[in-house]
């Protein structure tokens, strides 16, 4: 954690406004958190470059705001590359026909009663649902489980093996009945292959339909590009459903099917219970890519609060030998306008998700500033005149012990060290006290 969080704020202290250098090393962590992702390593590489790009060509470095702009173009960036604007369903057939395609096991069925379920709640629609799995009688039964729980009625044929027929049968049924939207859900094998593939086109050229939607299960990263490709080539289908984006997916896959097939994704799954169903927009799933590593608002932030007349006067403290713990108050009240912790380190990049179930303690400033409080403006400045009984002392003041007090003195030493030897650009001294 500490490693981290140093070195995500590394880049910020010190620097008042944000340099090439601080450019570059953002777009290094949003790069590795597109990585988390799962985002494939050459479009996040072509992502960070058009970024760096438009950075500098926008003079990002001298403008008023420049960590604003970076969120900005960072996000906008992203944005973009999954398609910019929502994009809808075609529901303007009599019935509109909406045609499942994609491997088993990647959500085509629970899919198919949630996008009914939607239809009918959100938009007053009397979808039917078709079970044109024939291999799997289990597979039936399991679209008449979701049918039931929502309200749908289901078209199935279980005796026949023919699923055009039984598609072009559900449609005739449909428009006999008043169904206004068909969802076809079809079979799927575990792999692609010529024959599935063959099956799946016929019974798309045999019921022309509205939407062709290509389900793909959002956790298999790249495997998932590849078969998007495979089913583009036969299908041309109109949009993507990315499923199994549960809590901590963080859907790269979005960015990758995108840039390959160049077809808009339209809903994402988010769960297995039916009304875990969302229009896919494409702001929203940038921040969350960026999300859990949203390393850009902690540069904007870390920007709007660090003041930088402070940092100078502190730098200058630290080459006369002169930082005392008036200013390491200083410095921790610094940090703490920057907001909680729990919030700072859910901006690192992977921290995020590693510390999910750890408690940081928000209240882990309070010993040591009350500690400091307890001391007198000379103990503040000259640390070295703590002796035995102004310890015992402070220690009684602040309601802390002898050790907690002792403990803060030595790593206050450790710190005042450190300093002094990064303002010295001793970097080999350094190194030899860290071997220490
Ligand atoms: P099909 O073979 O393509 O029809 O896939 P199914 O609809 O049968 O789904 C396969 C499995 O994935 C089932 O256990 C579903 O409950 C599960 N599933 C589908 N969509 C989601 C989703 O969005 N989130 C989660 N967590 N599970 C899902
Ligand atoms: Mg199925």
């Amino acid at each position: 954690l500490s490693d981290k969080l140093d070195k995500a704020l590394h880049v910020l202290k010190g620097h008042g406004s944000i340099t090439e250098v601080n450019v570059a090393e953002t777009l290094k962590e949003v790069r590795r958190a597109l990585l988390d992702a799962d985002v494939n390593f050459k479009t996040a590489k072509e992502f960070t470059n058009s970024v760096k790009e438009k950075a500098l060509g926008q003079n990002v470095l001298t403008s008023l705001q420049p960590g604003q702009l970076m969120v900005k173009l960072v996000k906008d960036e992203l944005t973009e590359l999954m398609g910019g604007e929502t994009a809808g369903i075609n529901l303007s057939g009599t019935p509109s026909v909406i045609l499942m395609s994609g491997l088993q096991g990647s959500g085509k069925t629970t899919f198919s009663g949630k996008l009914a379920n939607y239809l009918k709640t959100k938009k007053s629609k009397k979808p039917l649902l078709v079970a044109c799995d024939i291999y799997r009688p289990a597979a039936i039964n399991q679209l008449h489980v979701v049918g039931d729980q929502i309200g749908v009625e289901v078209y199935s044929e279980p005796e026949n093996k023919n699923p055009v027929a039984i598609a072009q049968n559900a449609i005739a049924h449909a428009k006999q009945n008043g169904f206004n939207v068909v969802i076809v859900d079809t079979a799927g094998r575990l792999a692609i292959d010529e024959a599935m593939m063959a099956e799946i086109a016929d019974v798309h050229k045999a019921i022309n339909p509205q939407e062709t939607l290509f389900v793909v299960d959002a956790m298999t990263g790249q495997d998932a590009v590849n078969t998007a490709k495979a089913f583009n080539e036969k299908l041309n289908f109109d949009g993507v459903v990315l499923t199994k984006l549960d809590g901590d997916t963080r859907g790269g896959a979005a960015i990758s099917i995108k840039s390959v097939v160049d077809k808009p994704i339209k809903f994402i799954g988010t769960g297995e219970k039916m009304d875990a169903i969302d229009v896919f927009h494409p702001a929203r799933m940038a921040d969350r890519i960026l999300g859990m590593g949203d390393v850009v608002s902690l540069v904007e932030r870390a920007q709007e609060q660090f003041d930088e007349e402070e940092a100078r006067k502190i730098q200058k403290k630290i080459a006369k030998n002169q930082f005392g713990f008036d200013d390491f108050l200083s410095q921790i009240q610094q940090v703490k306008k920057m907001g909680s912790m729990k919030d700072l380190v859910g901006m690192i990049p992977g921290a995020g998700k590693a510390l999910k179930d750890v408690d940081i303690d928000d209240d882990a400033f309070k010993g040591i500033e009350a500690i400091i409080h307890s001391m007198t403006p000379t103990e503040r400045a000259q640390p070295a005149v703590i002796d035995g009984s102004r310890k015992k002392r402070i220690a009684s003041g602040s309601g802390t012990s002898v050790q907690q007090v002792n403990q803060l003195l030595k790593q206050f030493d450790q710190m005042s060290k450190m300093m002094k030897m990064m303002q010295g650009g001793g970097g080999k001294k350094m190194m030899q006290a860290m071997g220490k």
